[in-house]
């Protein structure tokens, strides 16, 4: 089996350990005996074909790498919706999450226009940061139920979409509603940087399998010895929870 793997925007979407989502991917697939292939789409003129990727990742990055991804991203937003639609696998995290929404609306009260491919909208708290440590309890047909991971963001999104989980501890997407992320079909936006999969190797198992899925004739994977990564796993929701 075979693994194509889109990272969008690596080198102006890198924040608080990103990449490791990618690696951690890779890793896990790879430890499977799945032939994993990475190809980096970005703001130049090697771009890969999207039609050939499987999963797609997305990370975080400031405003101003927000609105050059933007620029360059804009003329294949009907692909991606069309990708999404088709039930392609993404996790988009932070400001990756906020730009494939409707609108974000920067601290200086800025009305910057998203990709609009999901409708939802994010807003600048005007300054005032949300960091730290959160915990979830997931939507997901995942086991256990907790996704763990770190936030850092001044923006507050505000989604109808079925969220990625309640929040047991931290804010996720907003002050108000105690709701962190957006599923739609087998995309996940979320806030959790750390980076998220590392952490949750239940999560990166979950996204694996949706994406040979589409492809192959598979019910499971595989399992791997995660007993380190859920101990870190549950020392987090002890030290946080
Ligand atoms: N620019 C966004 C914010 O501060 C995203 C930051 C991030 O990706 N951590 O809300």
């Amino acid at each position: 089996m075979e693994l194509n793997i889109i990272h969008l925007y690596p080198d102006l979407l890198n924040l608080y350990g990103d990449t490791g989502n990618v690696k951690c991917l890779k890793k896990r697939a790879e430890d499977r005996g799945i032939k994993v292939n990475i190809y980096n789409f970005s703001d130049d003129e090697n771009k890969p074909d999207l039609d050939n990727g499987d999963l797609f990742f997305m990370g975080g990055g400031s405003d101003r790498s927000q609105q050059l991804v933007y620029k360059d991203f804009l003329k294949y937003k009907n692909k991606f919706r069309e990708l999404i639609d088709k039930q392609k696998v993404v996790l988009a995290v932070c400001g990756g999450y906020q730009l494939l929404g409707a609108e974000y609306i920067d601290k200086d009260g800025n009305e910057l226009p998203g990709l609009n491919i999901l409708d939802y909208d994010s807003k600048s708290g005007k300054g005032k940061r949300i960091i730290g440590n959160i915990i979830i309890e997931s939507t997901l047909d995942i086991t256990p139920k907790t996704i763990v991971g770190f936030e850092n963001h001044g923006g507050r999104t505000y989604s109808k979409y079925e969220p990625l989980g309640d929040v047991l501890s931290g804010y996720g997407n907003n002050d108000n509603d105690k709701k962190e992320g957006v599923v739609y079909k087998n995309f996940i936006g979320t806030y959790l940087h750390g980076p998220i999969l590392p952490k949750n190797p239940h999560l990166a198992d979950y996204l694996i399998l949706k994406a040979l899925k589409n492809k192959y004739d598979i019910d499971s994977l595989d399992p791997l010895d995660d007993s380190i990564e859920i101990k870190a796993h549950q020392k987090t929701i002890k030290l946080y929870g």
